[in-house]
């Protein structure tokens, strides 16, 4: 019998999943709405296509840096600390995982707002008008790798991403890559739930929503799940009411060639665009004007 190619495969899990996302927020995004708007909205199919390349590309992608991770961390940290960190109970283990990702994705994803290079590539990210749960997947391959790569930084050095085999074999970076790639679905839908006081101790599509908005303080609120992190450094803004638009303010290619190339190959007229005021106050930021959303930014941005 003919096998099956693996990618064949991958895509069909890829399918039953999206399927399966369909169904449980297509019907709350119509009941709970922050606004009303269409499935087919505009990029749906752009998003789509991202949905089964951030499926797919990313995982190929990051084999070499994780492995060179895993080689440097397994070489170079101390044994004592991994020998601690394999003595946590698993509980223990993935509420520490989900705060060291989250803090090594908090500065990746800040890097991504404020160095050129890397906001060509994560703009593309934040040119989505209209939020639903898709806009999660709306990501260049390169910007994934690079947050994701961030965020395994820290479990690796302190000695939380390896298998734990004397814990059943869970393995914590599995565990809270999960968790984020489902959060992350729902922070980006189009969902008006408020979780109260206790929006400060996990993130919300509120949260998110703040951190895609055009015209308020786009350069805040960069962690995942985590919105104290962002409160720890500065960057937490988290008022009441919702924002009153999303995208960025420069021209952004319909074309999905077009945004996975431009970051690359940058067209001859485009420039790049990048935070250059972002308070570190250890307090909760008041709304100031961002400067990564300029009309001078690069066209095509995620
Ligand atoms: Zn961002
Ligand atoms: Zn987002």
């Amino acid at each position: 019998m003919t096998q099956v190619p693996s990618v064949v495969i991958e895509i069909a899990h890829l399918s039953a999943w999206l399927m399966a996302l369909v169904v449980i927020f297509i019907p709350l995004e119509r009941i709970f709405s922050v606004r009303p708007q269409r499935f087919f909205r505009k990029g749906i199919g752009v998003d789509l296509a991202y949905y089964f390349i951030s499926g797919l590309v990313p995982a190929v992608l990051l084999a070499f840096p994780v492995s060179l991770l895993a080689w440097l961390s397994h070489r170079f940290v101390p044994n004592f600390i991994l020998e601690g960190a394999g003595s946590l109970p698993p509980w223990a283990r993935i509420v520490a995982g989900l705060f060291l990702v989250d803090v090594g994705y908090y500065w990746g994803h800040r890097w991504c707002h404020e160095v050129p290079f890397l906001w060509r590539f994560h703009a593309v990210h934040h040119s989505a008008e209209e939020m639903d749960f898709l806009v999660s997947s709306r990501s260049h391959p390169f910007d994934i790798v690079f947050g994701h790569f961030c965020g395994l930084v820290p479990l690796y050095v302190l000695g939380l991403a390896g298998p734990t085999r004397e814990q059943g074999g869970s393995d914590v970076a599995l565990v809270v890559k999960i968790i984020g790639l489902f959060w992350g679905f729902f922070i980006h839908s189009n969902l008006n739930w408020r979780f109260g006081p206790l929006e400060w101790l996990i993130s919300t599509p509120a949260f998110h929503h703040w951190h895609h908005t055009k015209t308020g303080p786009i350069d805040r609120n960069y962690c995942a799940t985590l919105p104290w992190v962002d409160w720890l450094f500065g960057t937490l803004y988290l008022p009441k009411e919702w924002p009153s638009d999303y995208g960025i303010k420069g021209p952004m290619s319909d074309s999905l060639v077009d945004q996975l190339m431009n970051p690359i190959f940058p067209p001859a007229a485009a420039t790049t665009s990048v935070s250059v005021s972002v308070s570190v106050s250890a307090a909760p930021v008041a709304a100031t004007e961002s400067h990564s959303n300029e009309p001078d930014a690069v066209s095509r941005v995620d």
